[in-house]
């Protein structure tokens, strides 16, 4: 199978749609865009919420166009650790710090990925905005760049509990 391209992020606009809608004046997310667009897509292993250890999380909830991708993504882990629940604890694939979530990008005003719905965060615990030596397991990086997928542990301002749909500009 040929590699998912995913757009540029300054051409999520043009090709997620616009999850923006301005409301007096301010911009908000935009319900109708997320009624059309976003779909949920099942995680094979037990997980929970990264800020709620009690919180049992089934699904991400993601745009349909990169859906079918993230779905092959999170078999190909699961297949990866061979359907070992306890080596996703060990690596931190059950605790799941979200999918579709609209916001501005910190320091700025564009939007973050998660806007558009392609964008996922996985063991924020260990893997901070900014640290330097993000613990993501390669079997995961693997399953999801195979995929066409960016991580952002290898950025200059590293997030290494964020994949997204979208190349760096
Ligand atoms: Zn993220």
């Amino acid at each position: 199978m040929t590699k998912p391209v995913w757009p540029l992020q300054s051409q999520c606009k043009a090709f997620y749609g616009d999850p923006t809608s301005v409301i007096r004046g301010a911009p908000a997310p935009n319900a109708e865009w997320e009624r059309m667009h976003l779909v949920k897509v099942f995680i094979p292993w037990s997980a929970h919420a990264s800020w709620d250890k009690d919180l049992r999380i089934r699904t991400l909830r993601v745009h349909s166009k990169c859906a079918a991708s993230l779905e092959r993504v999170l078999n190909a882990i699961w297949e990866a650790v061979g359907r070992d629940q306890n080596e996703i604890d060990r690596i931190g694939m059950s605790s799941v710090g979200g999918g579709h979530n609209w916001r501005l990008m910190r320091g700025g005003n564009a939007l973050s990925t998660h806007s558009y719905g392609c964008a996922v965060d996985f063991d924020p615990e260990r893997n901070g905005l900014g640290d330097n030596s993000p613990a993501m397991d390669k079997r995961v990086i693997k399953a999801f760049t195979d995929e066409g997928w960016v991580w952002g542990g290898q950025w200059k301002r590293p997030d290494g509990m964020h994949f997204q749909a979208a190349r760096v500009d």
